[in-house]
């Protein structure tokens, strides 16, 4: 093993205490989605904010975010804190680096009857596979809890923490993050004044075997169409003939919209997009990764393509169009001869470098505008916006990068694979501006955890190993 700090060894040693300490967590069950369990959300804030303080972190700080806005059931249901906290000072003697740490305390529902093998919220240690189960062990209570026990195993193993460490843990991260935003740049200047990076532990490995760190994420501007006729559904044994239906121009402008093979056709999106680089190529290369795991976790043989590389491309750094719904349409079993009077297409487009936002917005509303007006309905129609959110993507080989690869090396004894993912975590993209600052995406678990899913698991050596590679991280990010 490359490196013979101390501290791995006061990890191992520790196991049992790290262990138990993440079996108190989850038996809290801090759903952020069900406003029944609010108080909960709340008690597992303070229980972290007493885990902080017996590690010596100081400076802790609950911060209030309000009320929660519309729609909830109680008006006046808070918001969970967000628990702000600070391990070692920077004073003029001490010239640590700082290091952000963003993970989130709440999790998904989970109940027994989902098809759970266990109960979602009673921790469980399968010893023989070494396996633990419980809803929040991966996502993200286990990572989240792995930099406390890091500092414990520093402290105890009688080793000096290299780097100052600022903690910004949230309640809400299942249920959009809401509030953290506006905290974080309100923050940036004030508590997270001297962050040198940001290190999130909140998403997979690709798979099963091999560690990776991720650098990109993509962004997702999500549209719909709305067209009306008839002020009211009507019979299409009476009218059917001498109306112009919403629902057939609806089908005609979505098919515009993208191919079979998933190419999208709507002119100027493929000119945005950054080429692919002979760098890139190689970390392409390298993924462990293969058409069969994508059949394994779509349950199907139905990939548009049959390599590696033009899978990891397209899902994560070609953008790509996806058509969700429509509204107002008859969807349920049998044979109803409706013709529906108004009609919601809904689609997005998932955004990669250099894709901008608002242009995008401006080609696929005048693209949907040019095929409608060819189509010479009658009928109002109108193309809008309704939400987006921007892609990130980082330089993998800068100094946070270099130093988790180089921690993870140590551990595993591979290089981890440099990946992307095809989803979002905007609140990467929030730290990363208002910090003027880089994002490092570390994650503990592996690619099968079911994060949101049944029967959510954290082998135990990825929680481990996992603090193992956190633990080496602050040593080689603090040096020069
Ligand atoms: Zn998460």
């Amino acid at each position: 093993m490359a490196s013979n700090n101390p501290v791995l060894n006061k990890i191992e040693e520790l196991k049992p205490t790290f262990i138990k300490r993440l079996s108190d967590a989850i038996a809290i069950p801090a759903v952020s989605g069900d406003e029944s369990l609010r108080p909960k959300v709340v008690e597992k804030a303070h229980f972290l904010a007493k885990q902080l303080k017996d590690l010596g972190f100081h400076d802790i700080q609950l911060k209030d975010l309000g009320v929660q806005p519309p729609p909830v059931s109680d008006s006046n249901l808070k918001l969970p804190p967000v628990i702000l906290s600070r391990y070692g000072n920077n004073d003029s003697k001490n010239k640590k680096k700082t290091i952000l740490i963003y993970g989130h305390y709440d999790v998904q529902p989970a109940l027994k009857e989902d098809g759970w093998d266990t109960e979602p919220f009673t921790f469980y240690l399968d010893e023989e596979k070494q396996i633990m189960r419980g809803r929040g062990v991966t996502d993200d209570t286990g990572p989240l809890l792995g930099w406390l026990n890091v500092v414990q195993a520093y402290r105890e193993a009688g080793k000096e923490l290299p780097v100052n460490l600022i903690t910004c843990f949230e309640g809400m991260e299942e249920s959009g993050s809401i509030g953290l935003d506006k905290l974080i740049i309100e923050e940036a200047d004030k508590y997270f004044k001297d962050v040198d990076t940001v290190c999130i532990s909140d998403n997979y490995w690709l798979g099963t075997k091999k560690p990776v760190l991720t650098y990109g994420l993509r962004g997702c501007n999500y549209y719909q169409i709305t067209i009306k006729g008839p002020k009211a559904d009507l019979h299409s044994g009476v009218f059917g003939g001498c109306v112009a239906e919403p629902m057939i121009d609806l089908v005609h402008v979505l098919q515009s919209l993208v191919k079979p093979n998933g190419e999208i056709q709507i002119a100027g999106i493929k000119e945005m997009v950054a080429p692919v680089t002979e760098t890139e190529n190689q970390i392409y290369e390298k993924i462990d990764f293969s058409v069969e795991e994508l059949n394994q976790a779509i349950g199907s043989k139905t990939s548009l393509y049959d390599n590696k590389r033009d899978i990891l491309m397209h899902r994560w750094r070609y953008p790509s169009l996806s058509i969700h719904g429509v509204e107002g349409a008859f969807y349920g079993p049998g044979a109803k001869t409706v013709i529906p009077g108004q009609v919601i297409g809904k689609f997005s487009i998932r955004t990669v470098p250099d894709i901008d936002s608002k242009k995008l917005d401006q080609l696929v509303i005048d693209h949907c505008n040019k095929v409608f007006a060819e189509l010479k309905s009658p009928n109002t129609f109108k193309t809008e916006l309704v939400h987006d959110g921007n892609y990130w993507i980082t330089d993998p080989f800068n100094k946070s990068f270099t130093a988790a690869a180089r921690a993870t090396k140590d551990i595993y004894g591979v290089e981890p694979d440099l990946t992307r993912e095809g989803g979002s975590i905007p609140i990467t993209l929030t730290f990363e501006k208002a910090l003027k600052t880089n994002v490092l995406l570390l994650p503990m678990g592996r690619g099968d955890d079911a994060a949101h899913s049944i029967n959510e698991k954290l082998d135990v050596s990825n929680y481990i190993n996992g603090m193992k590679i956190m633990a080496n991280y602050l040593l080689y990010y603090s040096e020069d």
